[in-house]
């Protein structure tokens, strides 16, 4: 056989298998390998073929777009957003019809695209444009693996096919890149209308194609058949594609898509209903925009655009300010949001968020939603955001380390306030019923400032102050007589000694005494597993600080009685400081974990001094090593199944 043709129609293959069907077949190395053979047959006949994949590398940029007329018009669809205009639709066909049978599909959220073939080969892409006249992109899309270069077909055809990124795509890019894109939509578009065509293939894009436009031979009857026909041919298509007969139907379909459309890896905006016979769509006819035979039902916003009006900085426990954006009022999924978050002021830069700036923003699981980035509007006058240089609330200068703003001062009042909030939090002392508001009017009128302040807290202290009755007084009072019991790790947790998290305290914790973990050293912090050296520092200066020494000093004095787990409990890990490591057969790690605290033992994830026993499983690694070096004792998984017993 030919080896070009051979290699041609392999890596052809293995593409589609790749791009196409989600299933690779083969490793990136073997197809470089073979792709490279390609390339130097090529060279040295001068022979390109026209399916030959060496094709699809970007081109050198183009100096803009020519206009294509397409063969037959892109229409796009009416809209729908109720049920009842849903229903109305459905009636509408079946006075046509009333027979016909309806297809619904994913909305897809991207750049419709539309690929012309001619003799079985694959000739230009364009854009949809006005649906008459469109731009074109074949240099562009060509770089686009989802679609085939040769078909079986060798009439006249046009299919159409949204241009999409994947949502995983734009995050991994957005976090590798200095310039975050806005959402998935615009990465795509701009992928797509880029005069660099190696911008396109490095962005990732892919078509979904749901449809044809035009075939000069044998047309295809039916939306059935149209899906099958591009399936066939090696065209990407999703899935999710119903028929149904009753409008009850089509509603538990697009029921199901607006469910199932958070969960997958394509921005999509609602749901697409069609006539499936081609005979009833002809019957139908058009109006002068929309065909009367397709609807596309959409969903609520996830995402609208506004303005930004103000940019206002709140502070965290830490000191760190946040940037949060009043916006022009817009709805969005079913509120009116005013205001929008950023992370950080790197964010802000990042985003391109300006005062005066139209930008794009997302409902987020968060209350308040997220600001995806500014559009590029030379039209209105906008300002930049101004870095802060003194703390809004108290004055000190601020410090910036890395992306984030901070401010120094500890006495920073909405600072304390977060501290104090973050305290009373149930993962911490769980002071329940102690909310943000009731510190906050604590810190106003009682001068509340400190954790210890809160054991002062008295009958009398509440009097005076507005909503708060004997009842409401008297469960704040046993809620934090209750919180002076409390475990180690909750007590490191709820101090945010060195602003660790839950899982550092728990690993500090496996010491047994804060008097132990004061005297930690630098090295010895670093080598646990969960704590970094931002965080070991952090820890260190908590402990030399004169002032944190007498509030835990107070503390005490206050009656707070740390838990400690190790020299209370009873059970056959009494006193011990355990680590697992490798894999048990017969239990997950977290069972195991489970088992060893219930029988008196912590459960610790980093091998330390402080570890007394290590159980290693099957491909015990590292921590194994160093237990080993430190002499502690190793048990297997059958010597550990023993002492469960
Ligand atoms: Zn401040």
């Amino acid at each position: 056989m030919d080896r070009q043709r051979y290699l041609i129609d392999t890596l052809n293959r293995w593409a589609y298998e790749y791009y196409v069907l989600d299933a690779p077949t083969h490793s990136d190395r073997e197809y470089d390998k073979l792709y490279d053979e390609l390339k130097e047959i090529e060279r040295e006949t001068g022979v390109v073929e026209p399916d030959s994949p060496t094709r699809r590398v970007g081109g050198e940029p183009v100096k803009g777009f020519e206009r294509h007329t397409h063969i037959a018009r892109l229409y796009s669809l009416d809209k729908a957003v109720t049920e009842d205009e849903l229903a109305a639709f459905i009636t509408r066909v079946r006075k046509t019809d009333e027979n016909a049978d309806f297809t619904v599909e994913y909305k897809y959220d991207g750049l419709t695209v539309c690929l012309t073939y001619e003799n079985g080969a694959f000739v230009r892409a364009s854009t949809r444009g006005n649906g008459i006249e469109g731009e074109d992109v074949t240099a562009q899309v060509l770089t686009i693996r989802s679609f085939p270069l040769k078909i079986g077909y060798k009439g006249t055809l046009e299919v159409r096919g949204e241009a999409v990124i994947r949502l995983s795509v734009l995050e991994k890019y957005n976090r590798e890149h200095e310039d975050a894109l806005k959402n998935a939509r615009n990465a795509a578009a701009g992928a797509v209308r880029n005069l660099d065509p190696k911008m396109t293939a490095e962005r990732g894009v892919e078509i979904l194609f749901y449809d044809i436009n035009y075939m000069s031979e044998a047309p295809l009857a039916s939306q059935v058949g149209a899906m099958e026909f591009l399936k066939r041919e090696g065209f990407k298509t999703y899935p999710f594609f119903k028929v149904c007969k009753t409008l009850e139907e089509v509603q538990d379909a697009v029921d199901e898509i607006e469910v199932e459309r958070r969960k997958i890896d394509y921005l999509t905006d609602g749901a697409v209903i069609k006539v499936n016979e081609a005979a009833v769509r002809e019957e139908m006819g058009y109006t002068d925009k929309f065909p009367r035979w397709a609807m596309a039902y959409k969903f609520e916003a996830e995402e609208a655009e506004t303005v930004v009006r103000e940019i206002l900085w709140q502070i965290g426990r830490t000191g760190k300010l946040t940037p949060l954006a009043k916006v022009d009022p817009v709805e969005l999924a079913g509120a009116t949001v005013r205001r929008a978050t950023l992370n950080n002021f790197g964010d802000i830069t990042r985003k391109h968020v300006r005062v005066g700036a139209k930008v794009l923003i997302r409902r987020s699981n968060e209350v308040i939603p997220e600001i995806l980035g500014a559009f590029d509007d030379t039209m209105s006058e906008t300002l930049p955001v101004e870095k802060p240089s003194v703390c809004p609330y108290c004055g000190s200068a601020i410090e910036e380390i890395g992306a984030n703003l901070f401010c120094p001062n500890r006495a920073c009042p909405p600072r304390v306030v977060q501290k104090l909030t973050h305290y009373c939090t149930k993962n911490a002392a769980d002071i329940e019923g102690m909310s943000e508001a009731t510190i906050q009017l604590l810190y106003n009128k009682r001068n509340l400032r400190r954790f210890s302040d809160f054991y002062a807290l008295t009958e009398e202290s509440f009097f005076g102050l507005e909503g708060f009755k004997e009842k409401k007084i008297g469960n704040l009072l046993s809620a934090i007589e209750k919180s002076k019991h409390i475990t180690l790790e909750r007590f490191l947790y709820a101090l945010g000694i060195g602003q660790i998290g839950r899982v550092a305290a728990r690993d500090l914790a496996a010491f047994g005494s804060l008097d132990r973990i004061a005297a930690l050293t630098y090295d010895e912090l670093v080598a646990l597993e969960n704590i970094g050296e931002v965080t070991a520092r952090g820890i260190l200066a908590y402990f030399a600080d004169e002032e944190n020494r007498e509030e835990l000093a107070r503390l005490m004095a206050a009656g707070i009685e740390i838990q400690n787990v190790q020299r209370t409990a009873e059970g056959a890990f009494a006193g011990q400081t355990v680590v697992l490591t490798g894999s048990l057969t017969t239990y997950s790690r977290t069972e195991a974990q489970k088992l060893i605290e219930a029988r008196g033992g912590i459960a610790a994830s980093s091998v330390t001094n402080a570890t007394t026993l290590v159980i290693a499983g099957e491909k015990a690694g590292s921590k194994l090593a160093k237990a080993q070096k430190l002499g502690i004792p190793i048990l297997g998984e059958e010597e550990f199944l023993k002492m469960l017993e």
